[in-house]
């Protein structure tokens, strides 16, 4: 599931440190479950450990569980990582972010386009008629744009997204 590059862009919007907090998840997911076994397991700091536990903590994917130490009497935290919750995670962001395409697409639909032949600024009919279909930054003529091929990318993309929202990454 790491391996995942999807996964891999979430733990790097989760923990700004995507290297690190692969080989702490990776770590507690072989049943090295405090900050300082993973310390040492991992060699990374137990400060950045406890960083990167608590920002997945904050994000929700990451659990703890306290205990005392039978022998030194002293609390262990011991933390679990939520594989179902990075998948709920996933399947948002792609929600949301096919809910914007989808509504790119129906103002392609909607509108129609002109373009300044100079600076390829786009214009919306009302605008470019309002006008005279003359650029208003530079004066250039304005041109009608097919965005066919536009509807078409951003229909690509929300199937794209859509697919990659309901992958199971278990
Ligand atoms: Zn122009």
């Amino acid at each position: 599931m790491l391996e995942d590059p999807v996964v891999q862009e979430i733990l790097m919007d989760i923990t700004d440190d995507e290297k690190n907090s692969f080989s702490i998840i990776e770590c507690i997911m072989n049943g090295k479950t405090s900050d300082e076994e993973i310390s040492d397991e991992t060699q990374i700091k137990l400060n950045v450990v406890r960083k990167v536990l608590y920002k997945l903590y904050d994000a929700g994917v990451a659990s703890y569980k306290r205990t005392k130490d039978p022998e030194t009497k002293w609390e262990v935290y011991s933390w679990k990582f939520d594989q179902n919750k990075v998948s709920e995670i996933i399947s948002k962001k792609y929600e949301d972010l096919s809910k914007k395409i989808e509504k790119s697409i129906k103002y392609e639909e909607e509108n129609i386009f002109f373009a300044c032949k100079s600076n390829g600024h786009r214009y919306k009919f009302e605008n470019a008629s309002e006008n005279n279909f003359v650029c208003p930054e530079c004066g250039e003529t304005l041109e009608y744009v097919d965005n066919s091929t536009v509807i078409v990318e951003l229909l690509g993309d929300k199937a794209r997204c859509m697919s990659m929202g309901k992958y199971k990454r278990i």
